[in-house]
């Protein structure tokens, strides 16, 4: 089996706006992209990354979502949610021997001066996270410079999109291990707990599990909405808070989560050590794999 599969999707223009025609399997070791694309020359565009178990994509509708009000967030073409699905869907099957991977999906404004979007989904193997997910993680706490109501304030800075403009989370996370950290975790300006790079935050008191609220800017989470789903079930009380360093340093156990690595537990936060709790760890992420969309 191929490491990696690739399905291309084609679009045609029509009067209406481009108009999506299907997928098709493509060499993902050979060029596809052309030079002009806005997705490489200015990061304008949209992606998704979905966790797939044996074949099984995890959260596909949750994640197709978020796809189209990222796109709308930057006034791309509405992503023609059926046609994603069967890409997505066609290269799980094609995955299916492995025990964990994931498909990303990436919609482009296309080239400079044309109207026609670019998008492909690509499927890879996950890696291992088995280390991360015993030993947790020790982060760093990085202020992101904009104040915790920049989606009200500030629109088009496009926060809480996922957006392919991820430098700044890259060179957060190179700023994380110069700290000699494994991760960020971003501040706002006035103190308040976001989110990870690519990841949202789970804090444990008691049998209450909190995450900061979406309004801060940050992306609304899948894998954090399914735990909640999870542990509700289970009795614990959910929330969406204001979360604050405070809050982390009294926490009884706190989690970065997301798709593909899951529930990671931290084990430090700028040095100061916090417990992992790794029955509820594994219990979580148990669970997470369990899903089927
Ligand atoms: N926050 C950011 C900035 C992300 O990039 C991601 C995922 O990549 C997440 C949160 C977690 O989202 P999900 O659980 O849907 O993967």
């Amino acid at each position: 089996m191929s490491a990696s599969v690739l399905a291309i999707l084609d679009f045609a223009a029509s009067p209406e706006g481009p108009r999506t025609l299907g997928h098709r399997l493509a060499d993902p070791d050979a060029p596809q992209l052309t030079v002009a694309d806005l997705a490489a020359t200015r990061g304008d565009g949209v992606f998704e990354t979905i966790s797939i178990g044996r074949g099984r994509l995890q959260a596909l509708e949750p994640h197709l979502a978020r796809f189209a009000r990222s796109a709308a967030m930057l006034d791309l073409p509405a992503p023609d949610p059926g046609a994603w699905r069967d890409a997505c869907t066609a290269i799980a099957a094609r995955l299916a021997e492995l025990p964990e991977a994931f498909v990303k999906i990436v919609l482009t404004r296309g080239i400079e001066g044309g109207d026609i979007p670019t998008g492909w989904a690509l499927g890879q193997a996950s890696p291992d996270f088995s280390a991360v997910h015993r030993d947790g993680l020790a982060v760093a706490l990085l202020d992101r410079g904009l104040p915790h109501d920049v989606a009200a304030t500030s629109p088009w800075l496009l926060a809480g999109a996922k957006t392919l403009s991820y430098a700044v989370n890259r060179a957060a996370v190179r700023e994380a291990a110069r700290r000699g950290a494994d991760d960020a975790l971003f501040v706002s300006t006035d103190g308040v707990l976001l989110e990870g790079p690519v990841s949202n935050l789970v804090i444990r008191r008691g049998r209450r599990l909190s995450t900061p609220r979406v309004d801060l800017g940050i992306l609304a989470g899948t894998t954090q909405a399914d735990i909640f789903r999870w542990a509700e079930r289970e009795g614990y009380e959910t929330e969406q808070a204001i979360l604050r360093q405070a809050d982390l340093a009294e926490a009884d156990a706190a989690w970065l989560v997301s798709s593909v690595r899951h529930a990671a537990p931290l084990r430090a936060v700028d040095g100061a050590a916090i417990p992992v709790d790794a029955e509820l760890t594994a219990r979580i992420n148990a669970a997470l794999r369990a899903r089927v969309d």
